[in-house]
């Protein structure tokens, strides 16, 4: 993908949030023996995953987890040498990748670490890859259902221990961001009764994401998923406003004006004509679309503008989207889609409320075509 670095529109991330976010966590933590691993999938959430991982690395990140290997092996590319786990399921093909890149993976049945005995034996001089077994406590995702199966599992991995090594066991759970708990109780009441057939426990025992370690510290673990958390959103949207700690968003979206114009009243704007004014207006245009991951769907939201709120007219292109002004402004003039202008802000929880989805979604959605601009680590 080409980046829009010679246009002016460019998500801001902020280093010193994503710090902050993880050393109020780590305060949460303390006392505990409790370790976090943020999430780095998906370029973090859209925000970059080598500057991220280096915010949450001068925070005190004591590992990392990514979804897929390709996100495992770029950390490992840039020299981050701390402990990688990814969360989902890796081809037993890519073994010999794994065990080189000392990267840790999640196995969830018996059937795959059979398949992935026979391969490692083709490896020469294999060092033990490092796993943690996933547990479907409830989510019905990936992972052991049966306690038969999770101690055959244990079993396999020790006789082959020139092979193998359990480094940890694992739940996600569905609902740890409801406020009604009763789901989430029956979760962990049985990851604990699974994790209960392992002869021994393994170095790390981890069931927290972001809301449950904010809603649930007292089931933790020892290891953090630390995901939206880090990014200063609340995982569970609005449901649960009240949190441990202020959670500071590092992320904004600006962009500015790069056409005005006034228009006659019954002019119309963009395709298929759906919007005519309705009087004598001033119309922005704004280099930002739904190729960036401006969703047609945001189609009569607000964006700001010098403080004031700046209606979306007219469908949203690929490239390019229309505002009504209150009043003439010059071109140039900036454009804030998520985040501070004057006293009012656009937060993301707002955008995905408009767009009928939740943050997680907007901030992945964000295209490569839009630059990340960091704003450094201070020093702390
Ligand atoms: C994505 C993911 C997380 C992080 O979730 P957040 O809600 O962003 O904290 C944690 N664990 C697993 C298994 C995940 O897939």
């Amino acid at each position: 993908m080409t980046v829009g670095y010679l246009r002016p529109t460019r998500i801001l991330v902020d280093q010193n949030a994503i710090y902050e976010n993880i050393q109020n966590e780590l305060k949460d933590l303390k006392g505990t023996d409790a370790v976090i691993f943020p999430v780095l999938k998906a370029n973090a959430y859209g925000h970059g995953m080598i500057p991220v991982a280096e915010a949450a690395q001068a925070a005190g990140a004591a590992g990392f987890c990514v979804a897929i290997l390709d996100e495992a092996l770029a950390l490992r590319r840039a020299n981050f040498m701390e402990p990688i786990l990814v969360l989902g399921i890796t081809q037993p093909t890519e073994i010999e990748l794994v065990i080189a890149n000392q990267i840790s993976i999640t196995v969830g049945s018996l059937e795959w670490l059979q398949a992935a005995y026979e391969i490692v034996q083709q490896i020469p001089y294999p060092q033990p890859m490092h796993i943690h077994l996933s547990v479907d406590s409830g989510m019905g995702r990936i992972g052991f259902r049966d306690a038969t199966e999770l101690l055959a599992a244990a079993t396999f991995i020790k006789a082959h221990a020139k092979y193998f090594d359990l480094e940890g066991i694992f739940t996600h759970f569905a609902t740890a961001d409801d406020p009604d708990d009763t789901y989430f109780k029956e979760q962990s009441a049985r990851f604990n009764e699974l994790v209960a057939v392992l002869p021994e426990r393994p170095r790390f025992v981890h069931v927290s994401n972001s809301a449950t370690s904010l809603w649930h510290s007292a089931c933790n673990e020892n290891l953090i998923r630390m995901g939206i958390s880090m990014y200063g959103l609340n995982p569970s949207g609005n449901a649960i406003p009240e949190l441990p700690y202020a959670l500071k968003p590092a992320l904004s979206l600006e962009s500015e004006l790069v056409f005005v114009k006034q228009v006659e009243a019954g002019s119309k704007i963009g395709y298929g004509a759906t919007y005519e004014a309705s009087e004598s207006e001033w119309i922005g245009t704004i280099p930002i679309g739904y190729a960036d991951g401006w969703s047609r769907r945001m189609q009569g939201s607000t964006v700001l503008v010098d403080g004031h709120r700046c209606e979306i007219i007219g469908r949203v292109c690929m490239d390019q989207l229309m505002i009504r002004l209150p009043k003439q402004y010059p071109v140039g003039t900036k454009v804030v889609f998520v985040g501070k202008s004057g006293d009012d802000e656009i937060t993301l929880q707002e955008i995905a409320d408009y767009a009928g989805t939740i943050h997680y979604e907007i901030i992945c959605g964000l295209s490569d075509r839009l630059p990340r601009v960091y704003s450094g680590i201070d020093e702390h």
